[in-house]
C-alpha cells in the first residue's frame, strides 16, 4: 500500500496550497481530487486580508506566485494568462420590486465602499478554473504526488495511522497516512466517513442560490445614467443587488464575463413559487426593471443553477490526526466574501501548525489543532452573526448600511494592523473580530437589536429606531473605526481614506510617526520582497509553539 506523511482530499486552492506548503517544508504529501482540472467551481470574489494572506504565505515559503497574485496589477504583469477581473470594493444598490433604481444623487440607497487606493492594488475576482488549476500545476512542480479521478470511499483514522481506501480509474486505491486533511468543501468527505453531526441548527443565516456566469451583462452606469461618481468605478468591485427576496452577486471579470447568482431567503423563495434556476431567474428579472435591463442582452454560459440551500455547518473541525477546512466545516453565505480569506487564513495556521511540528514531532499536536477547531468555531458563529444581521438590515437601506460597517470596521482594522505590524502570528488573529474586546460580541447584539426593528418579518421600522440602530453602530466600532467609517457625511461612498488612519493612529497603539512610516508600505510602493526558497526562512517570522498555542495573545 502506497504511504505517506499527510494525505489532503479536494484540490481547490486551499487543499492545493497547503500540500504544496507542506512539501516545500519538505513533508511527503499525496493531494486527491475526485474531479479534474481545470473546473467551474463558485467562490471568485477575494479581499484585502485574503490578499495578505497570499502574500504572507508567498514570502514566509518562497512562493513568488502567491505574492503575485495577491494584487491586480502584479497579477496582471505576471500571469495575464490566468483570468480575474478588478475589484476595487464593494458596491451595493437597494432595489423595489417594479421601480427601477432610483439614482436620487447623494441620496440613493447605495454604498460603495472602496478596498484599495487604485486599481494596480486592487484585489481581483478570481476566475478559479483558471487559479485552481495553477495552484494544482505549482502543487506538482513543488513535489505533491496529485492523484485526481479518485473516488474514495473509506476512511479509518487509528491512533497510529490514517488509511484512505476507494477506486482510481476502475483500479482499486489504498494510501496510508499519519494525517489527513479534509479540503473537499461542501463535499464533506470526512463529515460523511467521521459521521460527524451537524452543526446547522445552530446557524441563523439560511439561502438558496441561482447562479450562472454570463456574457453580455451592462454596466450599472450605462443602466442608470447620471449616477454620480464614487470612489471607485461602481461596477469594478463586488456588486451587490439587495431586492426583496434577498440580494444578487455580479462579479466582472476583466474579459467581460460577469459570474452573478441571486441569494433568496426561505421568504423569497417561497414568494416566487418555482424551484428550477432559468424560471426563478426570469421572475427575478421581471419584478426588478434595472436588474432586467442589466441583464437584457446577457446569455448565459452554462445552465443556470438553482441549489436549494446553501449553509453547512458541523460540529467537529479537527482531531487526532485530521483536519478540515473552513470549506469543508462550514459555509454560511457569500454576502461580504468572507470565504477566500478565511481559506487562506487556514492553510496559513495549518501551516505553521506543521512547521512547528517538523521540528519535533511530524504532525501537529492536539493542543493546536484543538485552538484550530476552536478558532473555526467562533469564526463561524462570527461570520453566520454578522451575515445574518446583514439579511434583517435589508428591510431597510440605512439599517443595512449601518450592519455593513461593522464588516468593514472589522477588516479595514486587522488590514491596517496586519500591513503596519507585520508578524506571521496574525494568521492565528480572530476572523471578523472574533477575541476583539471592542468587536467580539458586536454582532450578536446587533442582530438582537435588528431582530427587534423588523420583528423578524422584514419591517423597516420607525426613522428614528433605524437613526439609533446607526447611531448605536457608530459607538460600536469607535475603537476600531481607524477608517472614517460610520460618517453621515460620506453619504455611503467612502474612498480608502488614509488621512483618518493617520488621525486615528492611537487605535492601532501606533504614534502618528510610526503610522506615517508605514504609508508607502499601504499605498503599494514597497519593493518586492525576495521571494525564493532560500530567502523565505528570512523572510518570514519565526513563530514559536508557545504563539500557536495562543499565548501570545492580546
Ligand atoms: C454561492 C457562493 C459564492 C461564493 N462567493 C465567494 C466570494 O465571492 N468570495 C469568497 O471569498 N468566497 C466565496 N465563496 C466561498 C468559496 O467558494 C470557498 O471559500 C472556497 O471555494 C473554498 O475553497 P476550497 O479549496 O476550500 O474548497 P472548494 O473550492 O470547495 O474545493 C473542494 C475540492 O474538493 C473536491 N472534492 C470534493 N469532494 C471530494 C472527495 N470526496 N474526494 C476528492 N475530492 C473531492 C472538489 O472537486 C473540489 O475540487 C462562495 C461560496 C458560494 C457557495
Amino acid at each position: 500500500m502506497k504511504s505517506c506523511e499527510v494525505a489532503i482530499v479536494g484540490s481547490g486552492f486551499t487543499g492545493s496550497l497547503l500540500a504544496r506548503i507542506l512539501a516545500v517544508q519538505g513533508y511527503d504529501v499525496v493531494l486527491l481530487e475526485r474531479g479534474t482540472h481545470p473546473r467551474f467551481a463558485i467562490g471568485e470574489s477575494s479581499t484585502p486580508l485574503a490578499n495578505l494572506s497570499l502574500e504572507r504565505i508567498g514570502i514566509r515559503y518562497g512562493l513568488p506566485d502567491c505574492y503575485r497574485l495577491a494584487t491586480h496589477g502584479r497579477w496582471l504583469e505576471h500571469f495575464p494568462e490566468l483570468r480575474r477581473g478588478l475589484k476595487r470594493g464593494f458596491t451595493y444598490y437597494r432595489h423595489h420590486p417594479d421601480q427601477p433604481f432610483a439614482n436620487r444623487g447623494l441620496d440613493s440607497e447605495r454604498l460603495l465602499v472602496a478596498a484599495s487606493p487604485h486599481d494596480s492594488l486592487s484585489d481581483s475576482h478570481w476566475v478559479r478554473a483558471d487559479i485552481d488549476h495553477h495552484f494544482v500545476r505549482e502543487a506538482i512542480a513543488a513535489g505533491v504526488d496529485y492523484r485526481d479521478r479518485v473516488n474514495l470511499t473509506t476512511a479509518e483514522i487509528s491512533p497510529d495511522s490514517v488509511r484512505l481506501s476507494g477506486r482510481r480509474n476502475d483500479t482499486p486505491f489504498e494510501l496510508r497516512a499519519n494525517f489527513l486533511i479534509d479540503a473537499s468543501g461542501p463535499g464533506g468527505f470526512l463529515a460523511r466517513q467521521l459521521s460527524i453531526p451537524s452543526g446547522l441548527d445552530a446557524t441563523e443565516t439560511r439561502a438558496a442560490l441561482v447562479f450562472s456566469h454570463f456574457d453580455g451583462v451592462k454596466l450599472m452606469k450605462d443602466a442608470v445614467p447620471g449616477l454620480l461618481e464614487g470612489p471607485y468605478p461602481d461596477d469594478w468591485a463586488a456588486v451587490h443587488h439587495i431586492i426583496d427576496e434577498g440580494w444578487m452577486y455580479s462579479l466582472r471579470f476583466d474579459d467581460d464575463v460577469t459570474s452573478a447568482g441571486f441569494l433568496l431567503t426561505p421568504r423569497g423563495i417561497a414568494s416566487l413559487g418555482s424551484i428550477d434556476g432559468a424560471s426563478l431567474w426570469r421572475k427575478l428579472l421581471a419584478r426588478y426593471p434595472t436588474l432586467a435591463a442589466v441583464f437584457a442582452d446577457a446569455t448565459s454560459l452554462m445552465p443556470i443553477a438553482f441549489l436549494p440551500a446553501i449553509q453547512h455547518r458541523l460540529t467537529r473541525a479537527a482531531g487526532e490526526r485530521w483536519a478540515l477546512m473552513p470549506h469543508a466545516y462550514a459555509f454560511v453565505d457569500p454576502l461580504f466574501s468572507t470565504g477566500i480569506a478565511w481559506g487562506l487564513r487556514a492553510v496559513e495556521r495549518l501551516a505553521l501548525a506543521f512547521e512547528s511540528a517538523s521540528h519535533g514531532r511530524p504532525i501537529p499536536d492536539q493542543d493546536v489543532l484543538t485552538r484550530y477547531e476552536t478558532a473555526l468555531s467562533a469564526e463561524a458563529d462570527q461570520i453566520d452573526l454578522v451575515v445574518a444581521g446583514a439579511y434583517e438590515g435589508m428591510a431597510h437601506f440605512d439599517l443595512f448600511a449601518a450592519q455593513a460597517m461593522l464588516y468593514f470596521a472589522a477588516v479595514s482594522f486587522a488590514e491596517a494592523n496586519q500591513r503596519l505590524m507585520p508578524k506571521d502570528s496574525v494568521a492565528w488573529n480572530g476572523f471578523l473580530g472574533v477575541g476583539d474586546p471592542a468587536l467580539g460580541q458586536l454582532p450578536r447584539e446587533a442582530l438582537g437589536r435588528l431582530r427587534q426593528i423588523t420583528q423578524r418579518r422584514g419591517e423597516a421600522g420607525t426613522a428614528d429606531e433605524r437613526r439609533r440602530f446607526a447611531e448605536w453602530i457608530t459607538r460600536g466600532i469607535a475603537p476600531r473605526n481607524i477608517a472614517g467609517l460610520a460618517d453621515p457625511s460620506r453619504k455611503n461612498l467612502y474612498p480608502v481614506d488614509f488621512d483618518a488612519l493617520i488621525e486615528q493612529h492611537a487605535l492601532l497603539g501606533m504614534t502618528r510617526a510610526e503610522v506615517l512610516e508605514g504609508l508607502p508600505a499601504l499605498r503599494g510602493m514597497g519593493a518586492e520582497p525576495a521571494l525564493t526558497r532560500d530567502s523565505a526562512r528570512q523572510g518570514g517570522l519565526p513563530v514559536q509553539h508557545a504563539e500557536l498555542l495562543g499565548r501570545d495573545r492580546l
